[in-house]
């Protein structure tokens, strides 16, 4: 799936995913995001949600039509009351439609998509996002005929389809890497989009896990854990620069790996 956008831990995080015109996270607004309608929002830290009052109101002066902010239940209030007190700076309500999801409830996104959230493991409330599509296939009685005949009992109405959904896009947010045990869709998801903040001995994995954040270790560990289909590291720390990610990525990585992995950081997510 093609995503862009930046992630920089501390600083900026909002990945566009245009196929599915939505926002991971809203921490900047670019020209570019204000174009998504809807941004599914993992916490309330400032650089993944501080910049949704702007996308709001621009979108409104743009007249782009409704902007959709899915955020933890636990802190819609509080994403209420932000967007209050910067409508009151700005003069105007800043109109927007707060959607509160916990894990386990869910959003439909129309054309045959659902979001739903699942827990994380972060220093604040905190949740990832999966986007499901539903698909249909013959029910199994139903494959070995041709297809003129499943034409015919289509039109007397027998049903001989089923429906079931896929897992398309999984995203993490800030979280710990027990994510990956906890939720078997990040397993099976096409792409993944997973925080990945330290990526060496600079700092260890004690010390990411106090912060709340994967370590690059954590998930060499775990290679077995995660999806068959791509894999997104995003969310470095500042104190790698984009040369630095990748020398240390292609050293450390495994072809195996690396073969379905890419990386985000500023722009268009690109293998290594
Ligand atoms: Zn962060
Ligand atoms: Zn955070």
């Amino acid at each position: 799936m093609d995503l862009a956008g930046f992630s920089v831990a501390g600083i900026e995080t909002c990945i566009e995913a245009p196929a599915l015109r939505l926002l991971l996270d809203l921490g900047r607004c670019s020209k570019s995001a204000v174009n998504q309608p809807l941004a599914l929002l993992s916490h309330g830290h400032l650089d993944h949600m501080g910049a949704i009052a702007q996308h709001a109101a621009r979108r409104a002066l743009l007249h782009l039509g409704e902007s959709v902010y899915i955020v933890p239940r636990a802190v819609a209030p509080q994403v209420e009351a932000f967007f209050n007190a910067a409508g009151a700076l700005d003069g105007q309500t800043i109109p927007r439609r707060v959607v509160p999801l916990a894990p386990g409830e869910s959003f439909s996104l129309g054309k045959g998509r659902t979001v739903r959230p699942f827990e994380t493991f972060h220093r604040v409330p905190s949740q990832g996002y999966t986007v499901w599509q539903e698909r249909r296939r013959l029910l199994p009685e139903f494959r070995q005929v041709d297809s003129s005949e499943l034409g015919a009992l289509r039109r007397k109405g027998v049903v001989i389809e089923q429906s079931f959904e896929v897992p398309l896009l999984s995203f993490t947010g800030d979280t710990r890497v027990e994510v990956l045990e906890r939720h078997a869709e990040l397993q099976q998801t096409e792409t993944l989009v997973i925080e990945a903040s330290f990526l060496d001995g600079r700092v260890s994995v004690s010390d990411a896990r106090e912060m709340g954040h994967i370590h690059l270790d954590e998930l060499l560990e775990r290679e077995s854990l995660l999806t068959r289909g791509e894999v997104v590291l995003t969310h470095f720390s500042a104190r790698y620069d984009a040369d630095a990610v990748r020398r240390v990525l292609s050293e450390r990585v495994p072809d195996s790996l690396q073969a379905r992995l890419r990386l985000l950081a500023h722009g268009a997510a690109r293998g290594l």
